[in-house]
């Protein structure tokens, strides 16, 4: 006897999670592991800057059988604004590519140069290679490396200070890692084949009386995929509020935790609504298709 249709349980994903290839601390084989234990169907690596994780991640999705989205975080300023923009589903070889995320690793090397110069300015006694040993050898070093140093040394109480008194956007160690504008990014991504998407759009911060619809259609004339409407930080009327911008827009939707493990303790993989991840529904086919949906 037949109860009726059979119940399709939905599947989900985490479309933005740091490895150790950045400011994360899970490695790229410890994240995929986690992953599959969290019952995603989907998972993004999206290391800040780096794709080095991606070979690693790619290896140990596939031997496990988790569906991997090719991702990357980047850090950009210039018109129309500063803010975080997500790569995926790029081919990471493609003529360029790797020598343009090259550089910007470079450049980010100098900024933290120029980051610990400020913070020993400040009286606080740390050096960048004592930053830099907090990471793995070749990692793209963060802010997250040096509250991680900060909070080792006790300079501060916990990560939350570190940011607050040194590291935070504004604060007085602080040196903006950007050397990509908007409009080169996106580029860049779409280059290599892959969509572009402006992460975590609830956390933008825009200029006194800059409305959001306008920095978002200022990106889509740049050439921006799709908005990161599902976030966990995000209440409930973000999310919404980016749902209808994406619809009213016609950008693509993608969700996903920022997991980075131990650098943000109250984030959780997965946990971008209602402590599950992100409806494999609401993604574009492109990057459904990863998952075989
Ligand atoms: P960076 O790419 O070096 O500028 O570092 C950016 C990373 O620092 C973000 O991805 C977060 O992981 C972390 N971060 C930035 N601001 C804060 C904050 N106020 N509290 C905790 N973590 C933060
Ligand atoms: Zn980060
Ligand atoms: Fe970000
Ligand atoms: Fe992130």
């Amino acid at each position: 006897m037949s109860s009726g249709p059979a119940a399709v349980s939905p599947l989900y994903a985490d479309l933005h999670a740091h490895t150790t290839a950045s400011d994360g601390t899970f490695t790229p084989t410890e994240l995929v592991r986690a992953a599959k234990a969290a019952g995603l169907s989907l998972l993004a690596v999206t290391d800040h800057d780096t794709v080095a994780g991606l070979d690693e991640a790619t290896r140990e999705a596939d031997r496990i059988g988790l569906a991997l989205v090719p991702g990357v975080e980047l850090s950009v300023e210039g018109p129309p604004g500063k803010c975080h923009l997500l790569g995926f589903n790029f081919d990471r070889h493609a003529p360029g590519f790797l020598d343009t995320l090259a550089r910007v690793s470079e450049a980010r090397r100098t900024r933290n140069g120029r980051m610990a110069e400020r913070l020993q300015a400040l009286g606080v006694p740390v050096t960048l290679e004592e930053i830099t040993a907090v990471a793995p050898p070749g990692a793209n070093v963060g802010r997250p490396h040096f509250a991680q140093t900060l909070v080792n040394r006790g300079v501060v109480a916990n990560l939350a200070q570190a940011f607050e008194r040194y590291l935070g956007d504004g604060a007085p160690a602080y040196v903006p890692a950007a050397s990509l504008t908007p409009a080169e990014a996106i580029a860049l991504i779409h280059g290599a084949g892959g969509l572009a998407v402006l992460a975590h759009p609830g956390l933008l911060k825009l200029a006194p009386g800059e409305q959001i619809r306008n920095r978002l259609l200022a990106l889509q004339q740049l050439g921006l995929d799709g908005i990161e409407a599902y976030y966990g930080r995000h209440t409930l009327g973000d999310t919404e509020r980016f749902l209808h911008f994406a619809q009213t827009l016609g950008l693509i939707v993608t969700g996903g935790s920022d997991f980075h493990g131990a650098h943000k303790p109250d984030v959780f993989l997965g946990d971008v609504l209602d402590g599950r991840g992100v409806p494999l529904g609401v993604l574009p086919p492109v990057l459904r298709a990863r998952a075989g949906e």
